[in-house]
This record gives C-alpha cells, structure tokens and sequence, in this order.
C-alpha cells in the first residue's frame, strides 16, 4: 500500500553570508541566489552586528539556517567567532570562513584555517566566488548543504521511526537502520508530525511505527524484517565463495572492495549492519584524502557501495558462529541460515565497548535510556542545555566530549588516571582544556548510577575523597576500552591472553602452526584464515590501519592460493 507521507509546510532554511567587501558579498549572493532559492532563502549582510541581528532574529522565529559564511576578517571580530556564534543559536547550522583565492597556500590564513578547524569554530573554508558560474564555489556550497541535510536527516530517502519515547525499541530501530546505513529520524508519537504519521499510515495500534518514503509501513518489526524492508541482504544467497569476510567495519569493507574488485567471489557477513566501531565516530579527520573530515557512517556507506559495485555480496544481521577448515575449504557457520564456505577467510570481526555493569546503567544502556556504550555520533544533538557524562581517557572520549560540547550544556569527562595526556593525544587535550564547557573529573570513577525511565544521576568515587558523591546526570557517554570480538572462534585460532587474534610469523615457532612453510603476514594459525584491523594482535587501531590491513590480506589471498 502506497499511502504517501504528509508533508508540513516548513519556512525555507536560510543561507546566510556575511561579508564587508561590498563586490565580494555582490557576487556571494548572485552564485547563491542563481543556484539555490528555489529550496533556501538568501540573506546577504555587510556587516558582523547586522548578522548577528539576522541570526538572533531567525532563531527566536524558529527559522533554521543551514549554512552560515563569514568573511575570514571582519571588522568586529574574526569571522570564525561570529560562526561560533551561529552554532550557539542554531546547533545544525554548517559554518564556513571566506576567503580570498590569492589568501590559499598563505601561511597566517592556513593558521587561523587550522586553527577554528581544530577548534572547531568552522566546519571548512571557502573561496570567495569569481565568475559566473563558479563551480569550484559551488561544489564547496553543496558539500556543506549535504552535511547539513544529513545531520538534519533531510533526505527524502529518510525513513521515520515514530515512537513514543526515544528510548527503548525505537532506539533499536534507529541503531539497525544507522547499521544500514540508512537515513532515519525519530519522530515522537505525540508530537504534530507523530500524529500526522501514525494518521497516514491508517494502523491504530501499535509503536513504535517505522515509516518508508514510499509509504510501507511496519509495526515494531524485527531487526531482520527491518533490514530486510531496508534493502539490506540478510541471506547470503550462494554457499560458496572464493573469499568470506567476516565483519563490515573498515577492515571488512576495504577487503571487499579489494577482494570483489581482483575477481573473487566475496561474500561479507555482518552481526550489525556497516561500518563496525567507525560508525561511532562523528568526525574522522585523519582518514587520507577527507581534508574536511568524514563521519565515520559516511565513510561507511561509501565504502559499501564501492564493494557492493565491484559485485561484492553481503549478509546483515548474521552472527559468524563457527569456523572449520575442512579439506581445501574453509567453513563458516551462520546464525540463521546455513554454512557458508571459501577457498580463504578474512577475520575482520574488529573489537566492542567493555561494560560498565555498575548500578543501573546496564538496563538503562540496553533501552537507550540515558547511557550510550560509544561515540555520540547520533544523539549528540538530543543533548541541548542537557548535562551529560563522558567516560574514558582516550582520543575517542575526547572526541566524543568536544561533539557533546556543540550540543550540551556542561560535559564532565569523568577519567581514572591523573592527567588527561595519559591517555588521550596533546592535540585533543589542547581543545578539551580549551572547551568553556567542559570539566575534567581525574582520578574518578563511575560506580553507580540510575533513574525512573532515563538516566538521572550516578555517583562517582573520587580517589581523593572517601565518600561516594552523587551527581544529577542527563545522559553517559561510555568509552571504557575495546575487547576483541572473538569468543565466537575455535581454539585452533590462537589468540593472546586478551584474545586478541596473533597472526604471521610470531606463530611460526608455536606448537599451534602445523605447515612446513612460514605463515604470511597476517595469517592465523588456521592455514587459509587470515585476520584484519583491530581484531589483530598488534592493530594500530586506526581506520586506515584497517583498511590497510583490509587491502594487503587480499594480496595475500592471492599468494595463499597461489602456494596450495
Ligand atoms: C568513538 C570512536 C571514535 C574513533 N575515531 C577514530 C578516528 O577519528 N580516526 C581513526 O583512525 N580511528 C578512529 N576510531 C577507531 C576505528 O573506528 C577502528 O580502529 C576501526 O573501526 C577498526 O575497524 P575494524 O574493521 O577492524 O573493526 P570494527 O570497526 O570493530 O568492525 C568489526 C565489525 O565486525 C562485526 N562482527 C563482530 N563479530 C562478528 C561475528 N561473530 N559475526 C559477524 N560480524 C561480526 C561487527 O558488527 C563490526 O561491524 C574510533 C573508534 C571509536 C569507537
């Protein structure tokens, strides 16, 4: 049944340029107005206290700006502090500094680029348009009008999951199709556009609902039923394989690619959906060739449909439960269909969160009730005027806390060791102490916490103190270190005492590796099972250390087949 979704009648989002160079801020709104007023509203202004006006004005009126463009220097302030002000009022908004095309490659405009880059005053720089039409302009416009629309979950492929309270199955919902990588949006069932969903889809019980652009409904699905409904495989189809990867976090996804593109059949199975750990990350700027930085769903779903064009296969939502070599093949059993086996196996099968298990932040964290095992890549923007808890001393606790922070009223990093640059890069240190609103809790630990239906206090131990203190809490954020995803694997894969999977030639002088010949690089003590990414003894634990690994074990594939 094809019901259609209702549309409200929204104010266009706005574009909003500020700019003293009368000529500059003439051709900013011609290359913006030629291009885009059909979907937003153009609003040009030569000076910093006019925009301010412009943004105070919008925002009191509900109106949304969804790309906000300064002049590098203006004369009231750095066009970065005005940005900066933007994102106060108007949390989505994508901010971008102008610039002169004669500035780029000068070294005090890449400093102060570098630095609200760092500081993350501005999302990227632009350079100021010339002749009409200007592509190079425009591609740098549409980049940040995409951004923003994914944030905002615009997409008119995006599916809504109306529920009745963000926790709970709903959020379940939201992880499988994040798993997806599909765009989604929780819509609370009470609210107008809740009420005009659950109307147009005609069911008079039952929650939560998850809507599809061209009308199918289905009530509190199952995670397969929803990944199916989704476009996402969850049967592998065929039986046997050239290649089977287990996992579809980075590692499993450049393998695929790798694999699928040198001409091996390659199926890749995942528990989850893509994109494993990465997808926890909301802004990745280390990875080669993203200057800007890339979501780690992003990256995801590029890299799924570069393997998926290649003529990769894929099985969502299957748990690998065994592994066995048997003659020249290797054998991988499924959760819900039968085996599947290949000539070679990838392990890619990466790490998980550890838990917490204090208190009541279990339950709390299995309902998405507060308490939130990872980065905060989805929730951050629920966390408005919120007070919320990041747990953990490394990079990605202090990533996690400077995303919270664009959001939230006060973060408190809650760490156990003495000094955040224990465990945590000089450079996010450096922006952590930076941050007005965020508190470093060192020698702390969480031991405790709850509330009725969504997290509302925990209680922390200090070492310099004796008591327990309890504090009121909005939301926890938990980044406590990974443990390998490999419980699931025979003894014949050996494994360091963390169960990390050893791999290449530090197996060559154990009991455990039977061959003549030296194991490859990043071979298992299982001859034809290689491993890949964090999963492996040794793993840089980087996104492009795994997607390295990802490529050269296909490499290896190759030599592996060649040798038997
Ligand atoms: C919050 C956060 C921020 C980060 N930020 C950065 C960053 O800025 N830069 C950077 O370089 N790195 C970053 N990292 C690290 C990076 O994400 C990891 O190093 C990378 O994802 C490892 O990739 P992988 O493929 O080896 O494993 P994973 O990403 O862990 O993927 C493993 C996949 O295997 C699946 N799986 C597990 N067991 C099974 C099974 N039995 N059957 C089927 N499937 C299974 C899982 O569902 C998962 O999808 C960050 C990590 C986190 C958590």
């Amino acid at each position: 049944m094809n019901r259609g979704v209702t549309v409200r009648r929204m104010p266009l989002p706005v574009i909003l340029a500020v700019d003293e160079d009368e000529t500059s801020l003439r051709d900013i709104e011609r290359e913006l107005s030629d291009r885009y007023e059909r979907s937003y509203r153009i609003v040009a202004v030569g000076s910093t206290p006019e925009a301010h006006e412009e943004v105070a004005r919008l925002a009191d009126a509900g109106e949304e700006i969804a790309l906000a463009l300064a002049g590098e220097s203006l004369r009231d302030a750095p066009g970065s502090e005005f940005l900066v002000g933007v994102r106060k009022r108007h949390p989505q908004a994508q901010r971008g500094l102008l610039i002169d095309y004669a500035a780029w490659g000068h070294n005090p405009t890449g400093e102060v680029i570098f630095a609200a880059m760092a500081r993350r005053e501005i999302d990227y720089y632009v350079i100021r348009p010339t002749r009409a039409p200007d592509e190079m302009f425009h591609q740098a416009i549409s980049t940040f009008l995409l951004e923003w629309s994914h944030a905002r979950r615009l997409s008119s492929h995006t599916v809504h999951i109306v529920g009745e309270s963000w926790a709970g199955r709903a959020h379940e919902l939201r992880e499988v199709l994040g798993r997806c990588a599909l765009p989604h949006a929780f819509v609370l069932a009470d609210s107008p556009e809740g009420r005009d969903l659950v109307a147009d889809a005609g069911t008079a019980t039952g929650l939560p609902l998850v809507v599809f652009p061209d009308g199918e409904v289905l009530v509190d699905p199952s995670n397969a039923e929803l990944t199916i409904a989704a476009g996402g495989p969850v049967d592998p189809e065929g039986r046997d394989f050239d290649l089977v990867i287990i996992g579809a976090g980075p590692a499993g996804l450049s393998a695929a690619v790798y694999g699928a593109s040198e001409g091996f059949s390659t199926l890749v199975i995942d528990s989850g959906g893509i994109g494993g750990q990465a997808t926890l990350s909301s802004l990745i700027r280390n990875y080669l060739g993203f200057p800007r930085g890339i979501s780690g769903r992003r990256l995801a779903e590029e890299a799924y449909e570069q393997a998926w064009v290649f003529g990769a296969h894929f099985a969502f939502m299957q748990q690998a439960t065994g592994l066995k070599r048997e003659e020249d093949r290797v054998v991988v059993a499924l959760s819900d269909f039968a085996d599947v086996n290949a000539r070679a196996v990838i392990l890619a099968s990466g790490a998980a969160y550890r838990r917490l298990e204090v208190g009541d932040i279990e339950s709390l964290a299995a309902s998405g009730a507060g308490v939130f095992y990872g980065g905060p890549a989805t929730e951050a923007p629920a966390m408005a005027d919120r007070h919320v808890f990041v747990v953990g001393g490394a990079n990605s606790a202090g990533q996690a806390a400077l995303h919270l922070a664009e959001y939230a009223r006060q973060v408190t990093i809650v760490v156990r060791a003495s000094s955040l640059g224990a465990g945590m890069s000089h450079y996010l240190v450096e922006q952590v102490e930076a941050a007005p609103n965020i508190t470093v809790r060192l020698e702390t630990e969480v031991v405790g916490g709850g509330g009725e239906g969504w997290l509302e206090r925990l209680i922390l131990r200090s070492r310099s103190k004796s008591d327990a203190e309890t504090v009121q809490a909005d939301a926890l954020f938990l980044m406590i270190g990974a443990r390998p995803n490999t419980d699931w694997l025979p003894t014949e894969i050996l494994r360091d005492d963390r169960g990390f999977i050893r791999t290449g030639i530090e197996l060559a002088d154990t009991p455990d590796w039977q061959l003549e010949r030296a194991p490859l690089p990043l071979e298992t003590s299982m001859p034809g099972v290689l491993a890949a990414g964090d999963v492996r003894d040794g793993s840089m634990n980087r996104v492009a250390s795994a997607v390295g690994d990802g490529s050269i074990a296909v490499r290896l594939v190759h030599d592996l087949l060649a040798t038997n």
